[in-house]
């Protein structure tokens, strides 16, 4: 249940609430508006006399809270999470842009796209060190001389880097040199992993499974939440349905549907949701048309000797037009990039 306090009422009343709600065994999380604080309550509600902590000075209502997840839910928090990275605030009015290559393959390979998406206007370097292959005979990535690569270049180019975990005994080794974890589509629902790095402190990037619905990423974000980490971006990477022509199909629905149902930062993987470069651009507009907070994108100097996600990478100079085409839309929607 939330428990929205009166407008401007006095500290006073709101720490008397809260002291009660724990009191009672229940933990508890504030969201403070400009004009009204709004207290969360987490745990068996059924278990709290409504009545008299409607009653309590300085409360205005308590309204049950149906949605299975909480801490996500703008109900909990009706003003948009902020999430700062190297000064790139997600869940503003700037749409973030993550690009770089699918996986790690070399220093050369790292510097040459991280000095080209950053000359195109990318605020964070993306590649993957440790990668989820479908087929284990499959490039795996780099693993940890992939990670030192990304942290050389982000002190070369100053892009803070995103790269993925798999497993939650590669969080501590991964935190230490990315500025953003990436949660991939087939590791939504691990949710060792998900306690793993809620219980870290660096922002997430979680993406939708391919084939989960919009709440089950929503509990996954409660997963990671509930650890401590509030520092939860989604992304909406594409879903399995019955069209073979491209990769995956984009959701673009669930964009304005998050933006509803959470508090949290939503970005778009146009990459991987259409699996063709030609498809890329579109997809990355129609995002931002429709209300993204960012987009992260796979680009390589070279897309035909990529290690994996050629196909679906874009050249630097191609991504250069798609970031002044995206400008363009972002400013027409009332953003930045
Ligand atoms: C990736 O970002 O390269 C990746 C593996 O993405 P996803 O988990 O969405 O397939
Ligand atoms: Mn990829």
């Amino acid at each position: 249940m939330i428990i929205i306090m009166k407008m401007n009422t006095v500290q006073q009343n709101i720490e008397a609430v809260v002291s009660r709600v724990e009191k009672a065994g229940f933990r508890t999380h504030l969201s403070v508006g400009e004009e009204r604080t709004i207290i969360g309550v987490i745990g068996d509600e059924r278990k709290l006399d409504r009545g008299a902590i409607s009653r309590m000075e300085g409360v205005d209502r308590v309204v049950p809270v149906l949605r299975p997840f909480k801490l996500a839910s703008r109900d909990f928090q009706p003003e948009d999470s902020k999430i700062s990275i190297n000064g790139h605030v997600f869940g503003d009015k700037k749409v973030i842009v993550m690009a770089g290559p699918c996986s790690v393959e070399s220093l050369e390979q790292m510097r040459e796209t991280a000095v080209a998406v950053k000359e195109a206007g990318a605020h964070l370097l993306r590649g993957g060190a440790f990668k989820p292959r479908t087929s284990p005979y499959s490039f795996q990535g780099m693993g940890e001389e992939g990670l030192k690569i990304l942290a050389q270049v982000r002190e070369e180019t100053g892009l803070h880097v995103i790269t993925e975990v798999m497993a939650p005994e590669q969080v501590d080794l991964i935190a230490q040199y990315a500025d953003v974890l990436q949660i991939g589509t087939r590791n939504m629902q691990n949710y060792a992993l998900l306690n793993a790095v809620g219980q870290s402190n660096k922002p997430v990037l979680l993406k939708r499974g391919m084939m989960s619905t919009i709440e089950e990423l929503l509990m996954s974000a409660e997963y990671i939440m509930s650890n401590g980490n509030h520092k939860v971006i989604l992304c909406e990477r594409g879903i399995r349905t019955f069209e073979k022509y491209t990769r995956n199909t984009l959701d673009i629905n669930a964009v304005p549907v998050l933006k509803e149902l959470t508090h949290l930062p939503v970005v778009v993987d146009p990459s991987h949701a259409t699996g063709k470069w030609t498809l890329v651009k579109a997809a990355s507009k129609a995002a931002v048309a429709a209300g993204a907070d960012g987009l992260i994108i796979e680009v390589h100097p070279n897309p035909a000797e990529a290690l994996s996600d050629g196909e679906q990478s874009l050249k630097p100079h191609r991504f250069v037009e798609l970031m002044s085409e995206v400008r363009r839309v972002a400013e027409a929607v009332g953003r930045t990039i």
